[in-house]
Protein backbone atom coordinates (compact mmCIF):
# COMPACT_ATOMS: atom_id res chain seq x y z
CA UNK A 1 0.00 0.00 0.00
CA UNK A 2 1.39 3.53 -1.03
CA UNK A 3 1.79 5.56 1.67
CA UNK A 4 1.61 9.85 1.33
CA UNK A 5 3.49 11.77 3.68
CA UNK A 6 3.76 14.77 1.47
CA UNK A 7 0.71 15.26 -0.65
CA UNK A 8 1.08 17.39 -3.48
CA UNK A 9 -2.12 19.96 -3.82
CA UNK A 10 -0.76 21.57 -6.82
CA UNK A 11 -0.65 18.54 -8.57
CA UNK A 12 -4.48 18.38 -8.46
CA UNK A 13 -4.45 21.26 -11.07
CA UNK A 14 -7.52 22.56 -8.89
CA UNK A 15 -9.63 25.87 -10.60
CA UNK A 16 -10.74 28.54 -8.39
CA UNK A 17 -13.33 27.36 -6.37
CA UNK A 18 -13.14 23.55 -7.20
CA UNK A 19 -12.43 20.61 -4.61
CA UNK A 20 -11.84 17.21 -4.56
CA UNK A 21 -12.15 14.87 -1.90
CA UNK A 22 -9.35 11.93 -1.69
CA UNK A 23 -8.95 8.36 0.20
CA UNK A 24 -5.29 8.05 1.22
CA UNK A 25 -3.27 6.15 3.56
CA UNK A 26 -0.44 8.06 6.02
CA UNK A 27 2.04 6.84 8.44
CA UNK A 28 1.03 7.19 11.87
CA UNK A 29 3.96 7.31 14.25
CA UNK A 30 3.80 6.41 17.72
CA UNK A 31 2.95 8.86 20.65
CA UNK A 32 4.57 8.77 23.78
CA UNK A 33 1.94 9.84 26.71
CA UNK A 34 2.76 10.01 30.74
CA UNK A 35 5.39 7.51 30.08
CA UNK A 36 3.77 5.47 27.57
CA UNK A 37 3.75 4.40 23.95
CA UNK A 38 0.73 4.68 21.72
CA UNK A 39 0.75 3.91 18.32
CA UNK A 40 -1.77 3.19 15.66
CA UNK A 41 -2.67 -0.62 15.53
CA UNK A 42 -2.78 -0.73 11.62
CA UNK A 43 0.51 0.30 9.62
CA UNK A 44 -0.96 2.83 7.97
CA UNK A 45 -3.55 5.15 8.93
CA UNK A 46 -6.76 5.91 6.40
CA UNK A 47 -7.44 9.37 6.21
CA UNK A 48 -9.96 11.74 4.25
CA UNK A 49 -8.82 14.90 3.03
CA UNK A 50 -11.33 17.42 1.16
CA UNK A 51 -9.23 19.90 -0.77
CA UNK A 52 -11.13 23.07 -1.96
CA UNK A 53 -9.08 25.68 -4.24
CA UNK A 54 -9.79 28.82 -2.94
CA UNK A 55 -10.86 31.73 -5.26
CA UNK A 56 -7.75 33.65 -5.51
CA UNK A 57 -5.20 31.54 -4.70
CA UNK A 58 -4.47 28.89 -1.71
CA UNK A 59 -6.69 26.39 -0.14
CA UNK A 60 -9.27 24.96 2.37
CA UNK A 61 -8.37 21.64 3.76
CA UNK A 62 -10.10 18.86 5.74
CA UNK A 63 -9.08 16.06 7.42
CA UNK A 64 -10.87 13.00 8.95
CA UNK A 65 -10.10 10.12 10.11
CA UNK A 66 -10.79 7.50 12.97
CA UNK A 67 -7.32 6.30 14.54
CA UNK A 68 -7.53 3.37 15.66
CA UNK A 69 -4.69 2.81 18.95
CA UNK A 70 -3.57 0.55 21.05
CA UNK A 71 -1.17 1.22 24.33
CA UNK A 72 -0.91 0.39 27.87
CA UNK A 73 -4.28 1.32 30.10
CA UNK A 74 -2.92 3.82 32.90
CA UNK A 75 -4.90 2.22 35.46
CA UNK A 76 -4.50 -1.89 34.95
CA UNK A 77 -1.86 -1.39 32.40
CA UNK A 78 -3.57 -4.14 30.41
CA UNK A 79 -3.79 -2.82 26.84
CA UNK A 80 -6.12 -0.72 25.83
CA UNK A 81 -7.67 0.16 22.50
CA UNK A 82 -8.80 4.00 22.04
CA UNK A 83 -10.40 4.99 18.93
CA UNK A 84 -10.03 8.66 18.27
CA UNK A 85 -12.72 10.58 15.88
CA UNK A 86 -10.59 13.40 13.99
CA UNK A 87 -12.51 16.29 11.90
CA UNK A 88 -9.64 18.94 11.64
CA UNK A 89 -9.51 22.39 9.61
CA UNK A 90 -6.72 24.54 7.75
CA UNK A 91 -6.57 27.55 5.63
CA UNK A 92 -3.82 28.33 3.32
CA UNK A 93 -4.13 31.82 1.78
CA UNK A 94 -0.42 32.74 0.28
CA UNK A 95 -0.40 36.88 1.55
CA UNK A 96 -3.61 36.25 3.74
CA UNK A 97 -1.64 37.01 6.99
CA UNK A 98 -0.55 34.75 9.70
CA UNK A 99 -4.15 33.35 10.41
CA UNK A 100 -4.26 32.10 7.12
CA UNK A 101 -1.19 30.58 6.82
CA UNK A 102 -0.95 26.89 7.25
CA UNK A 103 2.33 25.22 8.81
CA UNK A 104 1.28 21.87 6.95
CA UNK A 105 1.53 23.63 3.47
CA UNK A 106 4.59 24.91 2.01
CA UNK A 107 4.87 25.95 -1.75
CA UNK A 108 1.43 24.02 -2.46
CA UNK A 109 2.65 20.63 -0.98
CA UNK A 110 0.56 19.50 2.14
CA UNK A 111 2.40 17.99 5.41
CA UNK A 112 -0.44 15.07 5.76
CA UNK A 113 2.13 13.11 8.14
CA UNK A 114 2.59 15.93 10.08
CA UNK A 115 -1.08 17.27 10.16
CA UNK A 116 -2.18 13.93 10.59
CA UNK A 117 0.15 13.09 14.12
CA UNK A 118 -0.48 16.17 15.18
CA UNK A 119 -4.57 16.35 14.83
CA UNK A 120 -4.28 12.34 16.30
CA UNK A 121 -1.97 13.70 19.55
CA UNK A 122 -4.98 16.82 20.33
CA UNK A 123 -7.27 13.92 20.42
CA UNK A 124 -5.82 11.59 22.55
CA UNK A 125 -7.39 11.76 25.98
CA UNK A 126 -4.86 12.76 28.47
CA UNK A 127 -5.58 9.47 30.23
CA UNK A 128 -6.04 6.00 28.18
CA UNK A 129 -8.21 3.93 30.05
CA UNK A 130 -9.27 0.05 29.07
CA UNK A 131 -12.90 1.04 29.67
CA UNK A 132 -14.34 4.30 31.95
CA UNK A 133 -15.24 2.00 34.22
CA UNK A 134 -11.93 0.19 34.78
CA UNK A 135 -11.06 -0.87 38.40
CA UNK A 136 -7.26 -0.71 38.47
CA UNK A 137 -4.69 -2.02 40.26
CA UNK A 138 -4.98 -3.03 43.94
CA UNK A 139 -2.95 -0.17 45.61
CA UNK A 140 -2.06 -3.33 48.49
CA UNK A 141 -0.58 -6.20 46.44
CA UNK A 142 -0.94 -4.95 43.00
CA UNK A 143 -3.94 -7.66 41.42
CA UNK A 144 -5.84 -6.80 38.58
CA UNK A 145 -9.25 -5.53 40.36
CA UNK A 146 -11.05 -6.45 36.88
CA UNK A 147 -10.06 -9.67 37.88
CA UNK A 148 -10.22 -9.69 41.20
CA UNK A 149 -13.37 -8.37 41.84
CA UNK A 150 -14.96 -6.28 43.76
CA UNK A 151 -14.58 -8.75 47.23
CA UNK A 152 -11.03 -8.26 46.68
CA UNK A 153 -9.79 -7.07 50.61
CA UNK A 154 -7.07 -7.16 52.22
CA UNK A 155 -6.84 -6.88 56.32
CA UNK A 156 -5.77 -3.58 57.72
CA UNK A 157 -2.65 -3.15 58.78
CA UNK A 158 -3.08 -2.23 62.07
CA UNK A 159 -1.90 1.56 62.03
CA UNK A 160 1.36 2.33 64.18
CA UNK A 161 0.06 5.40 65.98
CA UNK A 162 -2.59 3.32 67.89
CA UNK A 163 -0.47 0.92 68.76
CA UNK A 164 1.68 3.08 70.55
CA UNK A 165 -1.45 4.93 72.15
CA UNK A 166 -2.78 1.46 73.60
CA UNK A 167 0.97 1.16 75.21
CA UNK A 168 0.14 4.31 77.63
CA UNK A 169 -1.32 4.14 80.69
CA UNK A 170 -3.22 6.16 82.13
CA UNK A 171 -3.20 6.38 85.84
ZN1 LIG B 1 -7.82 -0.76 32.59
ZN1 LIG C 1 -4.81 -6.67 46.84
Amino acid sequence: MALTDDFDLGALALGPGEGRRLSLDVRLAPFALGGQTYRGRDASQPVVLDVARLSGSGYSLRLRLSARMTGPCVRCLEEAAPELGVDAREVDQPGGGEELDSPYVHDDVLDLAGWTRDAVSLALPTQVVCRPECAGLCAVCGANLNQAGPEHRHERAPDRRWAKLSELRFD
